[in-house]
């Protein structure tokens, strides 16, 4: 692999991955994750917005089942988190899993999601972690 990858990488899509991004509405600044062009309610164009990464647990739940590839994983957490911002979303929850509540605050990390043994690449994607 040539040694100036990460260099050459479009920086939007390396902005993208390293930090928690969303969308916000121009006109009623509503906050959107995954990020939207355009507004929900108002359909105006929205911006680009940073995210705090902080949210509370509305519920989880532990999954015993595994995609092809990821069968090493299991059992793991899933949770649908509120962000601080408003936003609902749904990921994998990791650090010491059997202190998880509803209501428990966490925060998003970036972790490897996994290996591709063949190309040696490794993937990362947004996670929550308890917080302490
Ligand atoms: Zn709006």
């Amino acid at each position: 692999m040539p040694h100036n990858t990460s260099v050459s990488m479009p920086w939007r899509a390396k902005k993208g991955r390293y930090n928690f991004m969303g969308t916000e509405c121009a006109e009623c600044r509503k906050i959107f994750y995954p990020g939207r062009p355009y507004c929900q309610d108002c359909h105006k164009k929205t911006a680009d917005k940073k995210l705090s990464g902080r949210g509370v647990i509305l519920t989880y739940t532990e999954n015993h089942t595994a995609p092809v590839g990821f069968e090493k994983y299991v059992p793991y957490m899933i949770a649908i988190v509120e962000l601080e911002e408003g936003p609902m979303v749904a990921g994998q929850v990791v650090g010491d899993t059997s202190k998880i509540s509803i209501g428990k605050k966490v925060h998003t990390v970036f972790r490897k999601l996994f290996e591709d043994g063949d190309s040696g690449l490794i993937h990362y994607g947004m996670k929550f972690e308890l917080d302490e």
